[in-house]
Order: C-alpha cells, then sequence, then structure tokens
C-alpha cells in the first residue's frame, strides 16, 4: 500500500530524514512514533506528495509520489496536525468542497458526510462557519473531510491532540473497521499508549534515521513501547554521560 524506499529530505543543511525505508501493508495501523524534530511531518508530507524530497522513492499501491502525484493523491488522505480549513466556509460547504474536488455523487457524498457527522457527534454544527468552530470541531471535521473519498491509505499526523476522549474512541473503531475492509493507516503519535494498544506495527524515527521498526511484539518484546522508546532516549542521554555509544538494549539500533 505504502512503500518509502531510501528516503532522504534536507532543509538547507539540516538532514530532516536520512535514508529511510518503510512498506505498509493493506490493513495495517502503522504507528510512526519519534521524539520532537526527529523528522514524522517531514516524512508523512512526502509520502502526500506536498514536500518534495531530495533522494528515494515513495510508492502508492504501485504508483510513484514523484512520477504520478496526482493518481496518488485520488488513492490517499492527509490529516495534517493543525488542520488549516477554510474559515469563511461553514462545515457543509467545506465537505461538499472537498467532495467536489473527488468528483463524489450527490447520493454518495450525502451518505458519508451522513455517517461520519453523526459519528463524531459533528452534525448539528455544520450549518455553522468553521471560524467558530473549537479546535476539537476542526480535527473531528479534518477527519470527516478525509474520509469522504474512501482513500485506500490514511496518513494522519497526531490526530489524537484535540480530540475528545470520546471521538478519540470512535475513531480507533473506525481506524480498524477500514483496514478491516482493507484499507491502511500510517500515523504519527507522541501517545504511546495509543501505539501500544492501536497498532499492528510501529516504526520509530530517531534523528531522521529509522531505529526500530516490526510488529508491535518483536519491537517491544517482554517490555512496553514506553519501554523501547525511552531506552533509544536514554541510551543517547548515557552516551553524552559516559562518552560511550554501547548501552546495551536488548535489539540492534
Ligand atoms: P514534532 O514531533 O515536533 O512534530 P517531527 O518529528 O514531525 O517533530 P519534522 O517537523 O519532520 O519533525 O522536522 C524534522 C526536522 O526538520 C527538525 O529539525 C525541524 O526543525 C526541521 N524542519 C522541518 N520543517 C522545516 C522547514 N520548513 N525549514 C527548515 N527546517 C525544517
Amino acid at each position: 500500500m505504502l512503500r518509502i524506499e531510501n528516503l532522504s529530505k534536507a532543509y538547507g543543511e539540516k538532514v530532516a530524514v536520512d535514508n529511510l525505508s518503510l512498506h505498509i501493508m493493506p490493513g495495517e495501523i502503522y504507528g510512526f512514533i519519534g521524539h520532537n524534530g526527529a523528522g514524522k511531518t517531514t516524512t508523512l508530507k512526502a509520502c502526500c506528495g506536498i514536500l518534495h524530497f531530495d533522494k528515494g522513492e515513495i510508492f502508492i499501491d504501485g504508483i510513484s509520489v514523484k512520477a504520478n502525484p496526482l493518481e496518488c493523491k485520488k488513492q490517499i488522505a492527509y490529516i495534517p496536525d493543525n488542520p488549516d480549513l477554510y474559515e469563511f466556509l461553514t462545515g457543509i460547504q467545506y465537505l461538499n468542497f472537498i467532495a467536489d474536488i473527488f468528483g463524489i455523487s450527490a447520493s454518495e457524498r450525502k451518505e458519508k458526510i451522513n455517517e461520519y457527522s453523526e459519528l463524531f457527534e459533528l452534525k448539528a454544527n455544520l450549518a455553522q462557519t468553521i471560524s467558530s468552530y473549537s479546535h476539537g470541531m476542526k480535527q473531528k471535521l479534518a477527519v470527516i473531510s478525509a474520509l469522504i473519498h474512501s482513500p485506500k491509505l490514511i496518513l494522519m499526523d497526531e490526530p489524537f491532540v484535540g480530540l475528545d476522549p470520546k471521538a478519540s474512541h470512535k475513531l480507533k473503531l473506525l481506524m480498524r473497521k477500514i483496514c478491516d475492509e482493507g484499507g491502511a493507516f500510517f500515523f504519527s503519535t507522541h501517545i504511546l499508549e495509543v501505539a501500544e494498544k492501536l497498532c499492528d506495527k510501529v516504526a520509530i524515527i530517531k534523528d531522521g534515521k529509522l531505529v526500530v521498526t516490526g510488529t508491535m511484539s518483536e519491537v517491544m518484546g517482554n517490555t512496553s513501547i514506553d519501554d523501547v522508546f525511552l531506552g533509544l532516549e536514554e541510551k543517547d542521554a548515557l552516551s553524552i554521560i559516559k562518552g560511550t555509544n554501547s548501552i546495551p538494549l536488548g535489539f540492534d539500533v
């Protein structure tokens, strides 16, 4: 579904993503974890075709993002960490605008908008302008708009931030349902508990480099995702203090 091969991206001198490769299969919920500035957003934006990258290739369902960005965009949805919506539109105008872009028929969009706005309890607010929405309501609208064209792959940057516990729970159930129907999710999160409970696989990125990836049980072993992630961070801190880089972690970094 998503194949990232040797992706590298620098902003001037700063290497944000360094030779990263990942493969996400249909049906998988794939979590992307890393410290602030690790390169998660850069990777996600490159996958969506909204950020040019220096080296490597990205394929969505076998189609190159570089060679055929429009075809790729038809297959995917991207929910950024801070949705930038057209605030002067009402919620329903925005959803219709997105449905127009993807050429969704009137009956299909009506069905989808009804289903998802009811699910996320936003139906009563769709006639209001987006500028009157709270952060969480904007996040819900961004999620609904992302699902209108039934994307095969959904990329999300910190999707649970701003959502209330009920909406978070519903989103998690919906993610599993979409994956059961053959879709896939690749999303970044700092909430390690969510990653541990929700994800089939996880990738940990550090300073632009992929350091660990695999199924949750492969990555965690007998520990927890917190232990693995904090162990990696700890390793750096201890290395600095001790002047060594050989603290055993139980796996290769
Ligand atoms: P966070 O968890 O804080 O959202 P992230 O893992 O998503 O972080 P990125 O936003 O991908 O990290 O940033 C990776 C690196 O690239 C950081 O060092 C950041 O400062 C740098 N960077 C990101 N965007 C730009 C930009 N437009 N110009 C220059 N440097 C950038």
